[in-house]
């Protein structure tokens, strides 16, 4: 069974919230897309690759889900 998280979150004025900062951090995803689906609107991640360390979007692999570039692997090899 998924997992579910309820965060409640008001609109402003221009039509804007936040996605809380952990959660965009713990999903690792910059870019999602808005699907209406009767009265709902659901927020789906979009893979959008870059490096979950320096935000780098190039050279990058794949591990877990999530993208590293080259740069950090090989900074986290000197450690
Ligand atoms: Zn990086």
């Amino acid at each position: 069974m998924k997992q579910s998280t309820k965060i409640i979150k008001e609109v402003d004025n221009l039509g804007r919230f936040q996605i809380p900062n952990t959660l965009r951090k713990t999903m690792g995803f910059k870019a999602f897309e808005i699907l209406v689906e009767g009265d709902d609107i659901i927020l789906r991640k979009q893979d959008v690759e870059y490096c979950i360390f320096c935000e780098d979007k190039k050279e990058l692999v794949k591990y877990e889900g999530r993208y590293v570039c080259r740069k950090c692997i090989e900074k986290l090899n000197q450690k």
